[in-house]
């Protein structure tokens, strides 16, 4: 379903990408590993659209997507949605507010939004907190509004940037079990970035070891963690 062909990411003097191939089922929990400045965000940001590559193509169900401007593009970004390891929530606004803002964005009427936000609060199991403001909230809590507000207009994928990475590891294991029953129950296609091996070994299905720009390694995670072949991937695993 996502294709990145040749993809090249440079910036000023940095090599953050260096000739990326990478294909992510539709469906599937994909997992993006390596340590700290692999590249992994880079590459998070160009499969969401958020930056263009230097070089390379990136395909969605066979169109191609990273040339798209203006509105094609916002229509596209639209069917994906992002979280984030600091959540990126508006502090202006209360729990509702924020879930309710992608689809303000959007234009659904008022009553639509009221319902939707019923549903999607439901969903990550906080409907109790619709009208909480965001500073009395838990991490793990904080995490379930973006997770709500990251699927408001039903998207095809969901990216997570070290999304578990400021959380304790029970927090942890409840978000990953939440995006796991999400992925079940919607059929969302889900990347995943971590240093963490464990989110990997919980959640995802394929990885990929990012190392230095280059895609060291990919596989199934059994098969990668089994039996590492590259010393990329054993640092990681065998840490
Ligand atoms: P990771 O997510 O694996 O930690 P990143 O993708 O954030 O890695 O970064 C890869 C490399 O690109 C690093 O050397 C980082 O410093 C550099 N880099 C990332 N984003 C930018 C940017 N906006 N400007 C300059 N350098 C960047």
């Amino acid at each position: 379903m996502i294709v990145l062909k040749g993809i090249i990411k440079q910036y000023a003097d940095v090599k953050a990408l260096r000739e990326v191939d990478l294909t992510v089922a539709d469906g599937s929990i994909y997992g993006i590993i390596g340590r700290s400045g692999a590249g992994k965000s880079t590459l998070l940001r160009i499969m969401s659209l958020l930056e263009s590559p230097n070089q390379g193509e990136v395909f969605y169900n066979g169109e191609r997507v990273d040339t798209l401007r203006g509105r094609d593009l916002l229509l596209r970004r639209r069917k994906m949605g992002m979280i984030f390891q600091n959540f990126n929530l508006l502090s202006s606004r209360n729990v509702a507010g924020n879930v309710a803002y992608p689809l303000e964005i959007a234009g659904f009427h008022k009553k639509h939004i009221h319902e939707r936000v019923d549903e999607l609060l439901e969903l990550v199991g906080i409907s109790d907190k619709r009208k909480a403001r965001l500073r009395e909230l838990s991490g793990g809590q904080k995490q379930r509004v973006a997770i709500a507000r990251a699927l408001a207009v039903n998207p095809e994928v969901l990216f997570c940037d070290e999304a578990t990475s400021s959380l304790d590891p029970q927090t942890t294991r409840a978000i990953l079990g939440l995006i796991k029953d999400l992925h079940d129950k919607l059929k969302i296609t889900v990347v995943l970035v971590t240093h963490q091996m464990g989110v990997i070994r919980e959640v995802c299905e394929e990885v990929a070891v990012l190392d230095e720009g280059y895609i060291a390694e990919r596989g199934t995670v059994k098969s990668v963690f089994d039996a590492p072949k590259t010393a990329a991937a054993r640092e990681l695993v065998y840490a």
